[in-house]
């Protein structure tokens, strides 16, 4: 699972590994992209220098010193590895950005994953979607503004990537228990308290998590030993049957929306 503290973790180490790096070949071994573009695109990457690594939602991006933004869409399943010498041969490599001896694979990736996209482009791109929710212009008044128009439940609204960005079916969950609301609760049913512990758990669930390595299932290196170590700290998340650590109660599988969800009924209120 990619979720954004999984993907900030991920910029963190490859701005710390290829930040300063030459990008010396990248392979697009995916199809879905003709052979012309890819020519293109490892034309005007290769030879270029990375300056550092950002996040934007759900992608990585690599500012490169010809001033252009290599764009890498990581889908909820998609995972990346670095390593140095041999390249992966697996058949379920997607991409592979070499640095000398240094390369990072991304597996899982489609066709529209990889771009290059100007400054400009990229804005453009990223204007239809969700804000992230570490935005720092996401004030709880604008939060309200954008969710209380959502007639949905609060994992549908949470996973809605039009409204917010990088949430997805896990940290829904943690960030519901965390406001002590249930996922399949009414966004229409939520009190002015309710919408700011909404807000407070979302910010702090997801730093946590950062903190904690995020819950990726794969190392992104040999000795990679910051990678999920958040998993272990999930409170409600596929704990089905297990007891909640705040109230004691038994924490349950839900159905929100029409998706699965884990809360403990008995500490999480619909709303105050
Ligand atoms: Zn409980």
């Amino acid at each position: 699972m990619q979720e954004l503290p999984e993907l900030d973790i991920y910029r963190a180490m490859l701005a710390e590994r290829y930040a300063g790096a030459q990008v010396t070949a990248i392979t697009i071994h995916h199809q879905g992209m003709d052979e012309a573009a890819k020519t293109e695109l490892s034309g005007q990457v290769v030879g270029t220098t990375v300056w550092f690594v950002e996040r934007r939602a759900q992608h990585l991006v690599f500012h490169l010193d010809n001033g252009k933004r290599l764009l890498v869409n990581i889908p909820y399943d998609a995972y990346a590895y670095c390593g140095t010498g041999d390249k992966p041969q697996d058949a379920k490599a997607s991409v592979t950005i070499s640095f000398g001896e240094r390369y990072v694979t991304f597996y899982g990736l489609q066709g529209e994953d990889i771009k290059l996209m100007s400054v400009k482009g990229l804005e453009e791109y990223m204007k239809g979607r969700g804000i992230d929710p570490l935005d720092k212009r996401l004030t709880l008044t604008r939060f309200v503004e954008r969710f209380a128009k959502k007639r949905s439940t609060l994992k549908t609204a949470l996973m809605d990537e039009g409204l917010i960005s990088g949430i997805g079916p896990v940290y829904a969950d943690e960030i519901a228990f965390a406001a002590k609301i249930r996922p399949d609760a009414k966004l229409q049913s939520l009190d002015a308290g309710a919408w700011e512990r909404l807000y407070q758990a979302m910010g702090s669930v997801l730093r946590d998590a950062i903190s904690h390595g995020g819950a990726g299932e794969i190392p992104l290196f040999e000795g990679d030993l910051l990678t999920g170590g958040f998993a272990e700290r999930f409170q409600v998340y596929k704990r089905e049957g297990q007891a909640c650590a705040r109230c004691g109660g038994t924490v349950k599988k839900l159905t929100a929306g029409n998706r699965k969800a884990f809360a403990c009924t008995e500490c999480q209120e619909i709303s105050e």
